[in-house]
């Protein structure tokens, strides 16, 4: 062993920890961005260790160079422009990036070294249907994400069952063919027919089930890195990639649980919410409610006034007004007030896992005060006051109700059983599933109609021209 080799192994090996580290580390609000830096770390070191380990020649350096400069500048461009509200979008297309490099490698290596000997063959031919379907999958769920693909009515038939299974089939003869002609065109049947399975799993997947996809994608992007691992003999992609297939794995079981939904049921039972064919992602539908009381900033002040115990509860509107900072303030109010304040957390509220915790955490609300649906909801019925922000599908009764409705069976915040629940949003439009809301109706909501950080603005101008907080302050 060369000392080159012996010091690329150290460098490996250190890697690999410090992205176990890094990746448990992520696991708490508090550790999550120096565990962020930790992992990016061990990444910097992955690429350093290799390089050292390869003999390569100045043209290779150039090529690795310039490669690295485009990726590290158009990764530095990302990171600085995308809103947090787009990160799902943002975490799809890095998904599929995964799954790209991972496909690519596999195409090098068949392509330019051939494929010697049986582990090689199934390396080459995960890596490439797995990555192939993680890159077209993850470019669909980001088009949906971002609104600009729907969910198309011929793909919520059985035809799509039919036209998906026949691509696995195709993918599979092709596959088996791969070991005698690894250049040939089995190589690109299975490229082909795994890049349309990618499409025709995922494009008939939408609504409330997206973050489930999401997770998944992630899981398989693991999944083919490993895959790739094997077939450029890299210990540490393989490791790493096993990390990242397996954490994904566990995310994707704790969103199918949070959703009362199996993942069969959610990769082949088509779009919940927004389901027939309809679009995706956002809607409008105002019509359909004839019982709704609409209130001022001012009254929903008075009732937090008085109230002595307030819950709110954060959703995706919320993120768009980037009002977490107003939110806290007006909570700082209420408990200069002696009012008992904590926020309720939904696990799919917003557009992406664990999006609200992040949003909150912005704004330095204690972690204490988050509080999880399971744990909050048998105290709904002893709170005064719910202020639901930007929230819709999460707090949808109709769940728990209406058999009919695409949301049935999801758990919901229970807001519903609250003494008096104010909505705060600018119209009756739907959320993410495309649905109506029943809690809009309820004889104990009230909505007050408003971008927000608008909203939150005025009621803590209410509270204070009420004097509340200074009443506490002087006595
Ligand atoms: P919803 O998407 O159900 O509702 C958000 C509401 O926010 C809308 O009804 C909208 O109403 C309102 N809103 C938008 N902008 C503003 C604003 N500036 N001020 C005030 N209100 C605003 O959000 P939820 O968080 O309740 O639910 C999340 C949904 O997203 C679920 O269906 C979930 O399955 C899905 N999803 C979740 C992902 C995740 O990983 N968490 C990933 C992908 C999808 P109006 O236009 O009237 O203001």
């Amino acid at each position: 062993m060369t000392v080159a080799v012996a010091l690329g192994w150290a460098i490996d090996l250190l890697a690999v920890l410090l992205l176990a580290l890094g990746l448990k580390g992520l696991a708490k609000v508090r550790s999550a961005r120096s565990a962020n830096g930790l992992a990016a770390l061990a990444m910097g070191l992955a690429v350093l260790g290799l390089l050292i380990q390869s003999p390569l020649t100045p043209v290779a350096w150039l090529w690795i160079a310039i490669g690295t400069a485009i990726g590290g500048l158009a990764g530095l461009f990302i990171a600085q422009r995308v809103p947090m509200t787009a990160m799902p979008e943002t975490v799809a297309l890095f998904n599929g990036c995964g799954g790209m490099a991972s496909l690519l490698v596999a195409l090098g290596v068949a392509l330019f070294q051939g494929v010697s000997g049986l582990v090689a063959a199934i390396s080459i031919v995960v890596s490439v249907f797995v990555g192939a379907i993680t890159f077209s999958g993850s470019l669909v769920a980001m088009g949906k994400l971002q609104g600009w693909i729907g969910t198309p009515g011929w793909t919520q038939g059985q035809v799509r069952h039919g036209l998906n299974i026949a691509l696995a089939v195709v993918a599979l003869v092709a596959a088996i063919a791969l070991p005698v002609d690894p250049a040939g065109p089995s190589l690109w049947l299975l490229v082909t027919a795994s890049t349309l399975l990618g499409i025709g799993v995922t494009l008939p997947i939408g609504g409330a089930d997206m973050p489930v996809v999401i997770s998944l994608l992630n899981s398989y992007s693991g999944v083919a890195a490993a895959a790739a691992g094997f077939v450029v003999a890299s210990p540490l992609l393989i490791v790493a990639g096993a990390m990242v297939g397996a954490a994904g794995l566990i995310l994707t079981q704790v969103m199918c649980t949070a959703m009362n939904r199996s993942l069969l049921n959610v990769l082949f039972g088509g779009a919940l919410g927004g389901g027939g064919g309809a679009s995706v992602g956002g809607g409008g539908d105002e019509a359909g409610y004839s019982r709704i009381t609409s209130c001022s900033a001012e009254e929903c002040a008075l009732a937090l006034e008085s109230a002595e115990r307030v819950v709110f509860v954060p959703g995706y509107g919320l993120a768009v007004a980037q009002a977490q900072h107003t939110l806290r303030e007006l909570a700082k109010l209420l408990e200069a007030n002696g009012t008992e304040v904590s926020y309720a957390i939904h696990p799919v509220a917003g557009r992406m896992p664990g999006h609200m915790n992040v949003l909150l955490a912005e704004a330095d609300v204690p972690y204490e005060q988050l509080v999880e649906m399971d744990s909050i909801n048998p105290d709904f019925p002893r709170t005064d006051v719910v202020i639901v922000l930007g929230a819709n599908d999460v707090v949808n009764p109709d769940a728990k109700t209406d058999s009919s409705s695409p949301l049935y069976g999801m758990p919901v915040l229970e807001v519903d059983r609250a003494r008096q629940v104010f909505v705060v949003k600018r119209s009756l439009g739907a959320g993410y599933a495309g649905i109506r809301n029943g809690l809009f109706e309820l004889p104990q909501t009230a909505m007050v109609f408003g971008d927000a950080k608008a909203v939150l603005q005025g009621l803590v101008g209410e509270l204070r021209d009420l004097g509340v907080g200074k009443a506490r302050a002087a006595a």
